[in-house]
């Protein structure tokens, strides 16, 4: 194929060969189990703190502890940040959640960053903003992953202040409300850490089971879904471990990790489409590729063929095929360019197809065109392969012969015009059509070095040719 710039064959053809087609299946299938596999990695960590772990072990320190959450929040709120440019740009309803999520889950879990110093004189309020936090976000991220692939939200929508203040005064109520439980007794009474930490794990596993029932198997998606599998994973660590022991520090880790892929998705949509639900799998990438250059190749083919009739017919005259004028000016002045570098001479030709008028009035224009393609017929075979026919006036037409000096061309011409007036031309009525043309010869180089003037000694020999009598040829 050639490349539109013009430098050279360029390949743009993708082929993948097909594999057979049950190592196909087993291919997606060990890739289906890799991504599961890799989603309960923190079962793994934790079947093994439980199995091989003293759970009386523990690794009590509060700044430690306050720094990883004071790290936690500001990436949480950048992160949040990224999201809403994110439902900004492109409006996917899942995106408004998933930037709920953050900001809820940030706006929460401060706390307990906050009320680290009191883990000892105040536990509930120091423990009970970790699990309030978590049920929040996964509830925000159970909404959103059923909001999947509904139309984008409309600008104005996006953009109102309204919605977003009242869900951050939904956050401060959530904030109170757990204080005020906190510093009541039915805190430790009710286990309502146990029922926030099994709401948090409900809802995670909700938000995979629904991943999965929904057979979405985006990219972005199938990070969402390892992401929420740890998080219910890290509320189950939760449930399992005791305050500053090494379950619970392995679960803040593991919430950790899913928390950051979710990030990572969140970013890799930044930074390409801004949307969950538009990028696309390699496998669709490739596919789309392969489809779209397939296309482009086409519609190329489609161009060239166009361009070639374009050519042609900007080259020849509908009505006979001949070449026309502006064509046979050019391979003229490329004959000249060749003689003047020492080629061959080269001479001309000028018809005139003689009382055409008659024939015309005689038969009918009609007839008059059918003559005027036998005639181009004809001369084709009288001259050289390599000889040009050129229809150059109504009647009119010039031959090029190239490598020919003046004999050789009267020699040509007197064929044509013994060809043209022994050939039997058919008016369409069945009355033979009488036809004789007339010929001037001119040659390059003898009668002149220019287009112009062997064009018109051409011509004037034609004239005297048309004032002898017509029917014949005049050579010098
Ligand atoms: P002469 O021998 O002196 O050349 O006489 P002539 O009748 O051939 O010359 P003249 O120039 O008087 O007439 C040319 C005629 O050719 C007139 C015009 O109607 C006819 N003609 C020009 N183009 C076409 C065409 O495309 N089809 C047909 N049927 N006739 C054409
Ligand atoms: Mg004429
Ligand atoms: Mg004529």
């Amino acid at each position: 194929m050639a490349n539109i710039a013009g430098d050279g064959p360029v390949n743009t053809t993708i082929s993948i060969e097909e594999p057979p087609r049950i190592i196909g299946a087993v291919t997606r299938i060990y890739s289906s189990l890799l991504l599961i596999g890799f989603a309960l990695v923190p079962a793994y960590l934790i079947a093994y703190l439980a199995v091989f772990q003293d759970p009386s072990l523990k690794f009590e320190n509060h700044l430690f502890h306050e720094v990883a959450i004071a790290a936690a929040t500001l990436e949480g709120l950048f992160v949040t940040y990224v999201t809403w440019r994110c439902y900004m740009s492109s409006g996917e309803p899942l995106l408004r959640w998933l930037t709920l999520g953050f900001l809820g889950f940030v706006l929460v879990y401060a706390l307990h960053g906050a009320f680290t110093g009191l883990a000892h004189s105040h536990i509930w309020l120091f423990l009970l903003y970790g699990p309030a936090s978590r049920l929040v976000m996964s509830v925000l991220l159970l909404v959103g992953l059923l909001s999947y692939n509904e139309p984008p939200h409309a600008v104005e929508r996006r953009t109102k202040p309204r919605p977003w203040l009242m869900w951050f005064a939904v956050f401060a109520v959530i904030d109170l409300a757990v204080a005020y439980i906190a510093t009541s007794p039915i805190a430790g009474a009710l286990a309502v850490r146990l029922l926030m930490e099994g709401g948090a794990l409900v809802f995670s596993t909700l938000n995979v089971m629904a991943l999965l029932l929904r057979r979405i198997r985006t990219p972005l998606m199938a990070i969402f879904g390892i992401s929420v599998t740890s998080f219910a994973l890290a509320s189950l660590a939760f449930i399992l471990g005791k305050p500053w022991n090494h379950m619970w520090w392995l679960a803040h880790v593991i919430f950790a990790a899913g928390f950051f892929l979710l990030s990572y998705g969140v970013v890799q949509a930044f930074l390409t489409t801004r949307s969950f639900s538009t990028i696309y799998s390699q496998q669709d990438l490739m596919a789309r590729l392969a489809e779209a250059m397939a296309r482009t190749e086409r519609a190329l083919q489609e161009l060239q063929r166009t361009n070639q009739k374009l050519e042609h017919l900007a080259a020849t005259d509908p009505l006979t095929g001949a070449a026309n004028r502006r064509q046979f000016i050019q391979r003229v002045e490329a004959e000249i360019a060749r003689a003047k570098r020492g080629g061959a001479p080269f001479s001309l030709l000028a018809l005139d197809l003689d009382n055409f008028k008659k024939i015309n009035d005689s038969y009918g224009h009609q007839a008059g065109d059918e003559v005027l393609c036998r005639f181009v017929e004809k001369c084709l075979e009288a001259i050289r392969p390599y000889d040009g026919v050129a229809r150059v006036g109504g009647e009119e037409f010039m031959v090029l012969l190239p490598q020919a000096a003046m004999e050789a061309a009267r020699m040509i011409a007197e064929r044509v015009r013994d060809a043209i007036a022994s050939a039997a031309f058919d008016s369409g009525t069945g009355r033979a059509v009488p036809v004789t043309v007339s010929v001037g010869v001119s040659e390059f180089g003898r009668d002149g070095d220019t287009i112009d003037t062997i064009f018109r000694v051409a011509d004037e020999r034609l004239y005297q040719a048309k004032h002898i009598g017509r029917n014949c040829v005049v050579a010098a």
